[in-house]
């Protein structure tokens, strides 16, 4: 047995939730006392790639290419279980992200492997039986899950596994592996970035406001904060429907599922399809006047208080740090 890992990169660096799922995939490795293999798609430079080994890996297949230099579903997933095949990986570690969730279905056909997505834990292995806890329906439970396939595919949410530096430095190899011209039907052309934003999938603290805002002209005061903060912004779905902010904000059952390790929710009610995309956040603060909202039910920290008087007072207090 060995472990893979897909090491994806944006714009050719590695994020945190990478090194995250490679020290997730090395405790995996040494659970089955083999060797990491990373394999990493694009343009990453020689230095980023070699430090996949800090984090456990021992070697790093290197596929480039410009056609490769954007994420494409299925060549991406052709080349991961390729490298799967060729390295004898039984387990294959993903980043459950955008990405890493497309991915892992089409591995799991390719590979005839069981797929867990949306993992929290490392898998617990007694007995033969592999079981992975995961969460379930759209964040609202979590189920443990049984791979009985021989090959399997974890996509760990980001922010559920600590980074480990265990300290090495990994070879670098090129990798060609062989695409067909059916994995280029969808072609992403061009990827426009909002500058200097902080992406909400990756954040590590989000600073998310509702309907309690009463218009989009009131979102400077959110924005201010979330900069002090260092975190992304997103609302709930009602907002980005009514276009006061856009759709890449929606956070819940039918938007982005984030886990930072702070969630700062502020006129948002706490409806149930909310909650399911921000349960995993570890540490959560609602800031809503009514005291009866849901949301501080499930709130860490609550303050009772109009939005426009709190945030105010949060901005000038962060500001004096
Ligand atoms: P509201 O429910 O209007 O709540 C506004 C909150 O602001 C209230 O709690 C109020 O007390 C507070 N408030 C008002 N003024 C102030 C102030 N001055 N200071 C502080 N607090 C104030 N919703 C999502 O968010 N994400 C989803 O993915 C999603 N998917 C859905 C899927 C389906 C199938 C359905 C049916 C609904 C979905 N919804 C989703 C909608 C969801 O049910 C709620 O309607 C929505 O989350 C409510 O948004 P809100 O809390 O911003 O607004």
């Amino acid at each position: 047995m060995s472990v893979l890992i897909y090491a994806e990169n944006a714009g050719g660096t590695f994020k945190k939730s990478v090194f995250e799922a490679v020290s997730y995939a090395k405790a995996i490795a040494d659970q089955n006392n083999t060797d990491l293999v990373a394999i990493s798609i694009g343009d990453v430079d020689a230095a980023g790639l070699a430090s996949l080994g800090k984090y456990g890996a021992k070697k790093v297949l290197n596929v480039s290419g410009d056609k490769l230099k954007n994420f494409i579903n299925q060549a991406y997933a052709s080349i991961i279980a390729e490298a799967a095949k060729k390295e004898g990986a039984d387990v294959v570690v993903l980043s459950n992200t955008f990405s890493g969730r497309g991915l892992a279905p089409r591995l799991g056909v390719k590979l005839e492997a069981g797929v867990a997505d949306g993992a929290v834990a490392l898998p617990e292995q007694n007995d033969g039986k592999f079981r992975v806890k995961k969460t379930a329906f759209s964040g609202k439970a979590f189920a443990v899950v049984e791979l009985t396939s021989a090959n399997k595919v974890i996509a760990l949410i980001p922010n559920s596994y600590k980074v480990v530096e265990t300290g090495g430095i990994a070879q670098v190899e090129d990798f060609a592996a062989a695409t067909k011209q059916s994995d280029f039907k969808a072609i992403i052309k061009e990827i426009v970035r909002a500058a200097d934003k902080v992406s909400l999938p990756d954040a590590e603290i989000v600073v998310s406001a509702g309907r309690g805002l009463k218009g989009p002209e009131n979102w400077g005061m959110i924005e201010e904060l979330a900069n002090l903060l260092g975190a992304a912004t997103a609302c709930s779905k009602p907002v980005s429907d009514a276009g006061w902010r856009p759709h890449s904000e929606h956070v819940g059952q039918t938007g982005i599922a984030v886990s930072p390790n702070l969630y700062i929710a502020i006129g948002i009610s706490g409806a149930i399809q909310h909650l399911a995309g921000i349960s995993s956040s570890k540490v959560i603060v609602v800031i809503n006047k009514d005291p009866e909202a849901p949301f501080f039910k499930v709130a860490d920290y609550g303050i009772v208080g109009d939005a426009f008087e709190v945030v105010p007072q949060l901005i000038a207090t962060v500001k004096e740090y």
